[in-house]
Order: structure tokens, then sequence, then C-alpha cells
């Protein structure tokens, strides 16, 4: 089976930061002699005051909290910023480019990081922020959003970023979770050649959320809005009267950086939080040893602020390593299929990070997109959010990469902070499919449903028997739940609620949701298994598979199947999909029920969400039914699900 196992290039064996045996060794180190270890990887960061202790986390209920370095203090902002000053003050920080390939783009140097950075957090202050306040920021992506995280980060104030493509009713839920005091937003956002009213947004959430005293607003597009006396702030009227300096709060290691809500596939989203020592330290060793990153490199996380991804690699992580990091504001197809190769050419990006679902979106539009441009700048191509399947794996192996660039494909979390399970580009074989190894620290579990330990090769449930430095410290407001939700299913490990096999080499595959994963005749299968079937067959983009309830079998298997652009849904391309999985994987796996569906109901992250394909499937479809859809990039395809159903 050589295509299924992509060794190590041995030039990148020889250049890169760790090899095999020495990510072996590593990883060892990091399990055997974990508090050296960490104090030791911490001096990576500039500390106020060093610590000198690592973990003190307890996954117990006697005493239960997750703790990191826990009196050493700092000022993230300070790390991400300042320390690079004099040793890298004319680098570009952030490279902008904008939604149109004709419109300007911009650079900032550190040293104009800091000054856009020093003086926002004194627009900040002035309008009455301190320590630990809630501050969320609701903007498109401009480098102004990261100045905003950067400018909260500076002053301590614990930010709360909200997608910019989410609703009112969304931003005001969000903003009354955390009792935000302060906004910060935009005129407009700018996606795909059309504009997104973000402060009428605001202006509409602000009826609901009366805890919001101040909004301070970017001009981004110069569109026409309305501004309140005495409560909204131009930013750049503000900016031109503060200081351009502002001296860094010190921070203790665990006092809050940010909260994040998560996407919401599963449930109603929980407000994540996260601290400043260990995630810092979590966000800047795993984008190094994840992606080989090195200096002078080129660095593009193409997620959207919003979301985790966002934070710890187009912010955190990259600008602790004094990377230069490419924001950009648009969506990779737009104006054409060719667009994010462009955009790599354009700026020649070394390392880009990307998600399954946006990969599969260009692979059907073909290859000649891709190979109308050079990318002969790619060293590094990673990818997050979903299990890949091999199909998408090999196509940006192979025609993006042109089989020169490893594949990092990085399993984890919002709670988790950043990358868990992943490939090191010098370090390990690759196989298509499999997000590989755990990071330092890490120790992944496979438990069966009584909460036993399998050994060896085994699938079950995914847990982590111990903390991490970026692991997340509680739910905004609700110790307890945080607690309920991730530390009681098995007790003493972190439920990660995701499946898992792992093969004899000791590589982890993931199956998708532990909720997910359906029972035909007392067959268990994971659904990114039949996706994966599924989009293998030419005519299929992408596919999307729940269980139902039936009465032979005790659960039936529904899918939901996006075709290729130009492919028409037929009754003999169903019977022909139908008998492809049968071959693919086996009559066990044979769908009951195949629906073709225009378009997914995804997160705005991108991720399919099933609880409502599962619900369309079980034939449930009223509002209640179907719970909390805030998060989905585009309610109105669940109307299109609804009329359509099989069955
Ligand atoms: P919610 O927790 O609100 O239901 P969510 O789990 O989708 O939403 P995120 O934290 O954005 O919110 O997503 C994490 C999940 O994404 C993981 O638990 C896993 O199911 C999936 N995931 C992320 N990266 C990968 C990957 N490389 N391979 C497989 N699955 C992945
Ligand atoms: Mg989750």
């Amino acid at each position: 089976m050589s295509d299924d196992f992509f060794p190590v290039p041995s030039q990148w064996a020889a250049e890169a930061l760790l090899d095999r045996e020495g990510r072996a060794a590593d990883y060892a180190r990091s399990i055997e002699d974990a508090d050296a270890y960490w104090l030791e990887r911490a001096r990576r960061l500039d500390w106020i005051t060093p610590p000198t202790k690592a973990d003190e986390s307890s996954f117990n209920e006697a005493d239960f909290g997750v703790k990191w370095f826990a009196d050493g203090a700092l000022n993230v902002s300070a790390n991400c910023i300042d320390r690079h000053l004099a040793t890298r003050g004319d680098q570009v920080a952030i490279i902008w480019e904008p939604d149109s390939p004709e419109a300007q783009v911009r650079r900032y140097t550190y040293k104009q990081v800091h000054e856009e950075v020093c003086r926002l957090a004194n627009v900040l202050k002035d309008a009455g922020a301190r320590k630990g306040d809630r501050i969320t920021i609701y903007m498109p992506m401009i480098p102004e959003a990261a100045f905003a995280l950067l400018a909260c980060a500076r002053i301590g104030a614990i930010h709360s970023v909200v997608f910019g493509g989410f609703s009112p009713e969304a931003l005001a839920g969000r903003l009354v979770d955390c009792d935000s005091t302060i906004v910060i937003t935009a005129d407009e956002g700018r996606r795909a050649g059309k504009t997104v009213p973000l402060k009428a947004n605001v202006d509409a959430a602000l009826a609901e959320a009366p805890c919001v005293r101040k909004v301070v607003v970017v001009r981004a597009t110069g569109g026409d809005i309305r501004m309140k006396d005495g409560r909204d702030i131009w930013l750049h009227e503000a900016a031109a009267r503060v200081s351009p300096d502002c001296p860094p709060e010190p921070m203790n290691a665990e006092d809050p950086l940010f909260i994040l809500y998560t996407s919401g596939s599963t449930g109603k989203p929980k407000g994540v939080l996260h601290t400043s020592g260990g995630y810092l330290l979590w966000a800047s060793l795993t984008h190094e040893l994840c992606f080989d990153y090195r200096p002078g490199d080129i660095w593009w996380c193409a997620a959207d602020i919003g979301w985790v991804t966002g934070h710890s690699y187009i912010v955190y992580g990259p600008l602790a390593n004094g990377a230069t990091t490419l924001m950009y504001e648009g969506v990779p197809n737009w104006p054409t299929p060719a667009r994010i190769w462009e955009v790599v050419d354009k700026h020649q990006v070394n390392t880009i990070f990307t998600a399954p679902t946006a990969l599969r979106a260009l692979m059907k539009e073909g290859d000649d997109h891709v190979r109308s441009t050079s990318r002969a700048s790619l060293r590094v191509l990673g990818t997050v959010g979903e299990p890949i399947n091999p199909e998408a794996w090999r196509w940006y192996h192979h025609v993006v990469g042109e089989d020169r660039c490893p594949i990092i494909d990085t399993w984890w979390q919002t709670e988790t902070g950043g990358a868990m399970i992943a490939p090191m580009p010098g370090a390990t074989d690759l196989k298509p499919g499999s997000a590989t190894l755990p990071m330092p620290g890490v120790i992944p579990q496979i438990l069966d449903g009584d909460g036993a330990v399998q050994e060896g090769a085994a699938e079950g449930n995914l847990v982590i028997a111990g903390s991490w430095p970026g692991q997340m410290r509680t739910v905004w407001g609700d110790h307890d739940r945080f607690f309920q939700t991730y530390f009681t299913t098995f007790p003493g490990k972190y439920t990660t609620g995701d499946g898992a096999r792992r093969d004899a080499d000791g590589y982890y595959w993931i199956t998708g949701r532990v909720d997910d994963v359906i029972n035909v005749s007392g067959h268990r299968m994971g659904t990114a298994e039949v996706e994966s079937a599924l989009v293998l067959h030419e005519s299929v983009a992408e596919a999307a598979v729940v269980g139902f309830p039936h009465d032979i079998k005790g659960q039936g298997i529904y899918a939901y199947v996006t075709l290729n652009a130009n492919e028409e849904p037929s009754d003999d391309l169903r019977k022909d999909l139908v008998k492809w999985v049968r071959t693919e994987i086996g009559p066990i796996a044979t769908p009951d029920a195949i629906q073709f569906a225009p378009g997914l109901p995804k997160t705005r992250s991108g991720k399919i969400m099933r609880r409502i394909l599962r619900k369309i499937a079980e034939g449930e479809v009223s509002a209640q039914a179907l719970g909390d859809v805030s998060t989905l990039a585009d309610p109105s395809v669940v109307d299109n699900l609804v009329a359509n159903r099989q069955g």
C-alpha cells in the first residue's frame, strides 16, 4: 500500500527542527520529566516573573482545576510585539490582503503594530476599560481585528470575539452571556464582493444587551452608518488624541486572556475561557513544531479570526514567534477558485493552513484553477477543523503541493487552545486521513464504552489523560458545566467527545464525534468513513452521513450528498452511489437513503452540523427539534433540506 504512506522526504529529515528520533525523544521527556520539560519550554516566552511551577492541574472532583505556571507573570501582547522591537522592529508582522484583488494591500511592521495596538489600548482605557473587563470584538478580517485582540491583552481586558457573520441575536446572546461593557466593531465588513452591515448589527444587538456602554468603530468601508452620541466612538478620531505608548499590564499566568464560544456543532455554544501563560506557550510552541516554522517564513492561516484557529494561528502563535502573518479579508474562491493560490503567489506564502471544507469546495471546481498558478513558494500545507478525507488529502498533496509539501493534519478543539495530535514536517511519516501522533505532553487514550483503557491498535472514545498548557480553564460563568461536560463521562480524564482509532504504528485517526457513530445491525461505524467513500466517487463534492432509527437494523444510514459542479441528480446516480459505498466499504455500510443536497448546514468555521441533519433524517423538523442554529453560515439551506427529505 505504498501510496497510503508518505515517508518524510530525506531533505526534510536533514533540515527540520525535529527529525523522527528527535520528536520521539522530545515527547518521551515531556511525559517522563514533565515539570522540568515545561519550565524549560516556558522560557520561549518573556516573563516578568518567571514561573517556578509547571502543571498543578487535577481532573478529579475533589481538587478539580486546571493550572499552569501559576506563580509566573507576563503580558501576552508584550510577548507578541514589544520583545521583537529590538531585533525585528522593521520586519513586516502583518500583511493584509483585501477581499478584492484590485484593492490596496496593507503591511504593518512590528513597530507599526506596536503603535496601533498602544493607541487602541489607550482608547479602550479612556472608554473605561479595566483589567478583567470583557470586551467583545465583532469585526471583519482587517488588521484592526488583530490589533483589537492585542490591545485587550495589553490592558488585561478579556476579549470575546464573535464572528462578523453572526446575526444581531447571536451577538446579543454572547454579549449578555459574558457581560461585555465595550464592543469593538467596524462600519461594515467585506466578503466576496458583498458588504456586511456590522455596525447596524451591533446597534440592533445592543437593544438586547444593556451591559454595553461604549462602541468603538473602525472606519473600514466608509459606508453610511449611524453613530450614537455618548456611546459610539470613531477609532481614527480617538486614536489621534491618545498617546502612542501604553505600558503592558503585568498579568498572572492564570489571568484570563479570552473567552471564545465553540462552533456549536453539537449543541449550544460553550464560552471557553483561556488564560495567559499556558495558552500563549501552547499556541507558540505548536505553531513552530507542527509547521516547522522558521524566521523569515511567510505564514498564512486562512481561517477567520472569530474561530480559535484564527486566535492561535493568525495572531498569538505566529506573532509570539516573530513571524510575518498574512491576514486575508475574503474567501478562498472569490472572485475565482484560483484566488487562494493567487494570494499564495502574490505574497510568496511558505505555509498555508486551511480547512477540509475549503479544500473540497476548491477541488470540485477542477484542477485548472490550481495549475494556472505557481505555488513554488509553498513548503508546508496544513489542515484543521474536520477529519480530512483521504481523497482531499491526496489532492492537496499532489495537485496543490506537487508532491513536495508535507500535509499537516492537526486535530484539536477550541477547548485545547492549539494542535494536540499532528505531524511534524521533518519527523512524521504521513498517512492520508490520519492526524498521526500526539504533541509534547499530550497523553491520548482510547477508551471503550465502560472507560477501560485500550492498548495497541484499538478504536473508541478519545480522551486525554492529563493536562497540557493550552487547556481551557473553565466555561465562562459556569465552572460546574466545565466539569460536567468534560470530566464526568470518564472520571479523571478529559473527554474530547471525538472518536478515534489507533493503528499498529500508534497513529491516531479521528473517526468523528462520538455522538455521530452509527450502529448498523450491531456494527459500529464512524460517519467519516462512509463520507470518505462517497466523496471518492467522481460525481460527489461533499457528503454528510447520519444515522436514523431503523426497525430492523437498529440504525440506518442516511447520506446527504452534494454533487460536483455540472453534475445532475438522478435516480441512476443514486443507485450508483449506493453500489459504490457497498463496494468501497462493504454491504454493512449500504446507505438506506441518499438525499441530494445543493448545500449542507455548516457552521461559520465550515463544520457540518450533523445534529440538524440527524433531526431531518428522523423527520423532526420543528424549530425546537432543530435547536440552536445561530452559528450556521447560511440558515436557508435547512429549508431546502427539509423540503427534499427522503422516505
Ligand atoms: P461544539 O463544541 O460547540 O459542538 P465544535 O466542536 O465544532 O462545536 P470546535 O472547537 O471549533 O467546535 O471544533 C472542534 C472539533 O472539530 C473537534 O472536536 C473535532 O470533532 C473536529 N476536528 C478539528 N480538527 C480536526 C481534525 N484535524 N481531524 C478530525 N476532526 C477534527
Ligand atoms: Mg466541540
